[in-house]
């Protein structure tokens, strides 16, 4: 996800002074693609109440490691519904959230079927948006079962990942989808306000999605779409990815190129003048980190401009830029950012609820590079880099003068920050300022090692902390750990312009 974060500090500094795949060929992705889980989902959209009905069959291989008789599923579009105490926006994000008015959204499970056989669940959860799935058997590692979960999900008339804001829809973490395994546990980590609070592991999909002719559909995924008598039939396939997310737009239009093996698409409005600059954008951006981090093991990319609460969100092959960023540098940033979260976060997993830095300070650095090595966008690495350095200051200055201390750790969950801003300038700000340090102190070239180490390594993996350090170390042929750690836990003092 992408921030306003430049703008942040005006904000800020108001409210404190005033308070059968057809989806990819490559034999990469083939490859990583057999003994994972698939989803399959039928899905109809009902326009008018702007309800989705859908049956998703779930073909889960256990893969932890261990016997299972329980699964547990994130429910996320039920942190929409009106009793939800933990929401995913906050008292301040509300007004950007919802501009016709407060409006809920909700996932109802019909009902859940285990190998074909109608089963008792649970919601469970801190915030009861967890589905708790009893097999009634051990199911064995390495093992597959089939899991049917019918529902239906209520769209909320918001501007969030998931919701519909004049003629676009957006549909993020709209399904249930498997929480991943980590530590010996499924995880259960609700969808908080701050960061991306997402973390699952490389599945297979195959999504059927019937919705009015008048909308046009980006996804992950390639794309089939059929109309008849007024209704668009989307047959979509993904194979290793890590999500699936949709948006339809009833006032788009979709410009796409191909780009070495990859169909790049941007959806912009029909209005819209810059169209086709925006793909190019988007085109000269997977060409720069193709070369620069390894390549894009996908074969396609869309870029869908759409209503949008923050600046962007990334998902698998897919990513949202806000319409109502009306700065063009500001847009081309946010692009650039959202396309680098494709290796990081989206191939290159990580847990975005305990290390959010590991993928937001690099897609953002990742940006001042593409900026640094494509001069003719004008935005210059020096800016990107100053920028940061001075925004951050000015940011630790002002907090520790009001507060009398000031919160500098890139390490923390998303949950323990204080806020949007404390989160966005330790997470993306100060990793700029980080990685800026180690180009000067290991050169670019060493750097840009380290990360193509750090990509190939990881590939479809969920990377930690350790992961990156040892894609450094083997780069770089020296023990970095202290230097990152200085700037994870606010040790290392940042006092001036280097
Ligand atoms: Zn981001």
């Amino acid at each position: 996800m992408k921030k306003f974060f430049y703008l942040f500090f005006c904000s800020i500094f108001v409210v404190f002074v005033g308070l059968g795949f057809v989806g990819c060929s490559s034999s990469e992705v083939d490859k990583v693609s057999k003994n994972l889980t698939t989803y399959a989902i039928s899905a109809s959209l009902d326009d008018e109440k702007k309800e989705i009905t859908a049956s998703e069959v779930i073909y889960f291989y256990n893969n932890t490691g261990t016997d299972l008789e329980e699964i547990y599923l994130h429910l996320y579009p039920r942190a929409f519904r009106e009793d939800a105490t933990i929401k995913p926006y906050t008292a301040l994000t509300m007004a950007t959230c919802f501009p016709n008015g407060l409006s809920y959204g909700d996932l109802n499970i019909i009902n859940v079927k285990v190998n074909g056989e109608i089963k008792n669940h649970k919601l469970a959860g801190e915030d009861e948006d967890i589905l708790k799935i009893n097999l009634g058997f051990k199911l064995t590692n390495k093992k597959t079962v089939e899991i049917v979960i019918e529902f239906i999900l209520t769209i909320p008339n918001c501007t969030h990942r998931l919701g519909f804001y004049q003629g676009n829809i957006n549909l993020g973490n709209w399904y249930p989808i498997l929480c991943n395994y980590e530590n010996g546990e499924f995880q259960l980590s609700p969808y908080y306000s701050t960061g991306d609070p997402f973390c699952s592991d490389i599945s297979n999909y195959k999504v059927e999605m019937k919705y009015p002719e008048k909308y046009k559909l980006c996804s992950t995924g390639k794309i089939d779409v059929k109309s008849d008598a007024g209704i668009s039939t989307a047959t979509i396939s993904a194979k290793a990815v890590r999500d699936f997310a949709l948006c339809l737009s009833s006032s788009s239009e979709i410009v796409s190129t191909n780009v070495d093996g990859v169909l790049v698409s941007y959806m912009g409005y029909s209005y819209d003048s810059d169209l086709n600059a925006n793909l190019s954008l988007a085109v000269d951006t997977l060409k720069y980190f193709n070369k620069a981090f390894g390549k894009y093991p996908y074969n396609s990319l869309s870029v869908v401009k759409t209503p949008f609460i923050y600046g962007g969100m990334e998902y698998p092959n897919v990513v949202y830029i806000s319409d109502a960023i009306d700065d063009e540098s500001e847009y081309q940033k946010v692009i650039v950012h959202e396309i680098a979260h494709q290796w990081w976060y989206s191939t290159v997993g990580n847990n975005e609820v305990t290390e959010a830095w590991l993928d937001e300070s690099l897609a953002e650095y990742s940006s001042a590079l593409f900026f640094k090595n494509n001069p003719k966008y004008g935005i210059t690495y020096d800016d990107f880099v100053s920028s940061a350095l001075s925004s951050y200051l000015l940011y630790v200055d002002v907090i520790q003068t009001i507060r009398g201390e000031v919160n500098t750790q890139m390490n923390l969950a998303v949950n323990e920050y204080q806020n949007d801003y404390e989160y966005s300038y330790m997470v993306y700000i100060k990793g700029v300022i980080m990685f800026d340090c180690l180009s000067d102190a290991v050169g670019e070239g060493k750097l840009l090692s380290g990360l193509q180490k750090y990509y190939k390594s990881n590939k479809f993996k969920i990377a930690t902390k350790t992961n990156f350090y040892d894609a450094f170390e083997s780069a770089c042929h020296k023990d970095l750990k202290n230097f990152f750690e200085g700037f994870l836990n606010g040790t290392t003092i940042i006092s001036s312009i280097n």
